[in-house]
């Protein structure tokens, strides 16, 4: 299942995609009428009430076709959203978490022996095609990392590598937009990865059942249609059951937290000279089985 959040007739609603990819089953209309089961306002809300609403979910996906005519929506028809437009926390980033990108920002002494984690403020965060603030005033080295993104559905503390998976909602794509300039002359991360409208996040959720290894997921990006990422999650340093149990040791992952697992070689700052974002750059990070996360920078 592919579960979205967007803009129709001038309120968040959310849903999943239906028929092909063309079609929105409106999960918000559907359970404002629906009073039998406890219908979450939101995806994140969805996330958090986790396989009572998978299963209720299913459940209407057995209904007759003509049952849920009131409630389906053409995806031109709407504006889409960040899945989870306004996560409760700041999202968890992986630092070069592929080695030939810690070799593109540095050297081989670069590749980490521990895991680095930084985080993004929430107020990143915007959707598949909203604009990505170029920011003049502050930076003039903007930069993209596409990566693939692992979002949380079940809380825990202390998560052993072999229960890590089942604490997975789903995947989907982010594109972790950096000023580099700000990450360099500040030491820690934080601020060069803050920018509002740097962590574009979509299209969709994907569930985690609809992908079996997220370990072997091409992932490539594109700028202006010229091709600057090409790698595949195998190239993890630290799988994905490593990032959640060193998170969670100590600290409590919560449904809706979000971790974006690292991005490969390819980013502006890697080339000679470096190629970083300007005005008008259309950008495209694809991750197999998810789609196509598209920005455009004004
Ligand atoms: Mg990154």
């Amino acid at each position: 299942m592919r579960f979205l959040t967007f803009h129709a007739n001038g309120k968040e609603q959310f849903g999943i995609l239906f028929d092909q990819d063309s079609t929105i089953l409106n999960l918000s209309l559907y359970g404002q009428r629906h009073q039998d089961f406890s219908f979450p306002a939101t995806l994140l809300e969805a996330i958090k009430q986790g396989d009572a609403f998978l299963n209720a979910i299913s459940g209407i996906l057995e209904t007759d076709r003509d049952e849920l005519m009131p409630y389906l929506i053409g995806l031109k028809d709407i504006s889409l959203l960040a899945p989870i437009p306004t996560p409760v926390k700041n999202i968890f980033c992986i630092g070069k978490n592929y080695r030939d990108h810690a070799i593109e920002m540095g050297s081989a002494t670069d590749i980490p022996t521990e895991m680095i984690v930084f985080t993004k403020a929430p107020t990143t965060v915007i959707g598949h095609l909203s604009e990505i603030d170029s920011h003049p005033e502050v930076t003039s080295q903007l930069d993209y990392e596409g990566e693939l993104a692992v979002v949380i559905g079940k809380k825990g503390k202390s998560i052993p590598q072999d229960e890590a998976m089942e604490h997975i909602f789903g995947y989907t794509i982010i594109n972790d937009i950096t000023a580099r300039d700000l990450q360099e002359k500040h030491k820690q991360y934080f601020i060069g990865k803050s920018l509002d409208t740097s962590c574009p996040m979509g299209p969709w959720i994907v569930s985690r059942s609809e992908i079996e290894n997220p370990e072997q997921l091409s992932i490539t990006t594109k700028v202006n249609g010229n091709l600057r990422q090409d790698s595949n999650t195998e190239h993890f340093i630290f799988p994905i059951r490593e990032m959640i149990s060193v998170l969670s040791k100590g600290m409590t992952l919560e449904p809706g937290d979000i971790i974006a697992t690292g991005t490969p070689a390819g980013v502006g700052k890697g080339f000679k000279p470096p190629k970083f974002l300007a005005k008008g750059d259309k950008i495209e990070v694809t991750v197999e089985m998810i789609g196509t996360l598209t920005n455009v920078v004004k």
